[in-house]
């Protein structure tokens, strides 16, 4: 009998940057240094490096290509005609305005839009979107699924919109005050969940019933479209590229950070389906990004960008990243270690209240998990928890999150699986001796916003 295949990469390797191992004690003075902040190491300290998948990637062989054969004259270069092409193709927009990064096109798209007292409705927005909402002293109403804020549901669409939280919202406000319906797809904040088809079509109906925009914040756009394809029976038989159209008909404008599902390094852009406010953008544009043909963008980023839309989109590239994201969650829950259900997109959420029990809140639960995996391993996540969550403005409390995650964030293309198994069995070490771990870490400096990025902690006493 012969034997089924087992899976492997669709791709091979070309280039490699060799990565140091270190010493336990070697970490333990690093991470002292670095005040307990994972921020604060420098890269070559971690051996595994799961702090982001943010412009993290590695670039095929045909994007270097691309980089080589860039237009960079100032306005209507070569390589903005290929990523406008790239965009139109693969996106189904006509109007397009590169950015240096996803929240300067939230930046660019909201200085438009957003006025003070808007109300934005949408699926857990990105911390850099709520900035940008928030700052013009509007408010972000998360309406997501409640399914989301359990980690052991099984549901296949935690990321999508709660469909009566948003109508209660769209009946609640005049119409003048909400410029937009934000749909994160994947939704990241939730653990990198999709959102279905048929959820997208719910929310552009209600949206059209209410005369409202709809923006998609794409960045993992493409992952989204797989997991409809796996997930959502009536597409299974659609090409990812036939489903990214179908998903963005529904959408009026969308920004994008290109680090994401576009595999580059740095990059972003907005489309519009309406010239007249691709019109209006463009002021915005040229005052905070640059020309409209290049917004921040060197023309070979551009070309390298619009060949990462094309790959990205590819099935087979997808299929390999999302397995590979799956093989981590596989080995972690063979262990028993509480992750949330099912595997997302581009990371592992460890659910660091459940995997350190004998922890109270205020030793900062995920960030000691963090820690104690980077003494473990040399393998640096990111904490989802009370640092992040931060001090109420007004009251300056603490704001305890429901949920105290550590994100494993893989990078596209970048590490192998037996990465993968150093993970699991740093990870299984930690909880293997989790009952002994009783203390965390306090804070000795805080900035008064966004604390996480430079906060300086110490082992509680
Ligand atoms: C990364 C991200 C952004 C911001 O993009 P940057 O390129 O980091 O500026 C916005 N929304 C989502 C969902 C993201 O993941």
């Amino acid at each position: 009998m012969s034997m089924e295949l087992p899976f492997a990469e669709s791709y091979k390797i070309k280039m490699v940057e060799n990565i140091y191992r270190s010493t336990r004690k070697e970490r333990e003075a690093w991470i002292a240094t670095a005040k307990y902040n994972l921020f604060n190491l420098r890269s070559e300290q971690v051996y595994i490096d799961l702090l982001t998948d943010s412009g993290t990637g590695a670039m095929s062989d045909q994007q270097w290509g691309a980089l080589m054969v860039g237009d960079e004259s100032y306005a209507g270069s070569r390589s903005y005609y290929n990523f406008k092409n790239a965009v139109k193709n693969i996106l189904g927009y006509d109007y397009v305005l590169p950015t240096h990064q996803g929240r300067a096109a939230e930046n660019v798209l909201f200085s438009q839009l957003v006025k003070n007292g808007d109300i934005v409705p949408g699926n857990s927005h990105f911390d850099t979107t709520k900035g940008h909402i928030e700052f013009r002293k509007a408010t972000a109403i998360d309406c997501t699924v409640d399914e989301a804020f359990d980690t052991m549901s099984e549901c296949k669409f935690k990321g999508n919109l709660d469909l009566t939280k948003l109508e209660d919202v769209l009946k609640k406000y005049p119409k003048e005050k909400i410029p937009f319906i934000i749909v994160t797809v994947t939704n990241n904040t939730a653990g990198g969940q999709p959102v279905s088809l048929q959820n997208i079509k719910d929310v552009s109906a209600l949206a059209k019933k209410y005369g409202i925009p709809v923006l998609f914040d794409s960045a993992r756009f493409a992952e989204n479209a797989y997991f409809i394809k796996v997930r959502e029976e009536q597409y299974k038989d659609m090409s990812i590229k036939e489903i990214v159209l179908e998903m963005f008909k529904y959408a009026d404008m969308m920004t994008m950070s290109s680090k994401k599902d576009a595999i580059v390094n740095m990059g972003g852009f907005i489309a519009f389906r309406s010239q007249e406010l691709y019109r209006a953008c463009c002021v915005f544009n040229i005052m905070f990004e640059g020309y409209v043909t290049y917004g921040g963008m060197s023309g070979r980023d551009m070309n390298a960008l619009a060949v990462g839309l094309d790959e990205g989109t590819d099935f087979n590239y997808l299929e390999t990243r999302i397995k590979q994201v799956e093989y981590l969650f596989a080995l972690l829950d063979g262990y028993g270690i509480p992750c949330q259900r099912p595997a997302g997109g581009h990371a592992i959420f460890v659910d660091a209240k459940k995997m350190l029990p004998n922890l109270p809140k205020e030793h900062f639960i995920a960030q000691t998990l963090g820690i104690e995996l980077y003494l473990e391993a040399g393998i640096r996540g990111v904490e989802i928890g009370a640092l992040l969550a931060d001090r109420d403005p007004i009251t300056r409390i603490d704001r305890y999150p429901k949920l105290e995650l550590l994100r494993l964030a893989i990078p596209r293309r970048t590490y192998t699986n037996n990465h993968m198994e150093v993970i699991a069995a740093a990870l299984n070490n930690i909880y293997q001796r989790r009952e002994s771990i009783t203390k965390g870490y306090e804070i000795v400096y805080e900035a008064p916003i966004m604390r996480h990025f430079t906060v300086e902690l110490a082992p509680k006493k």
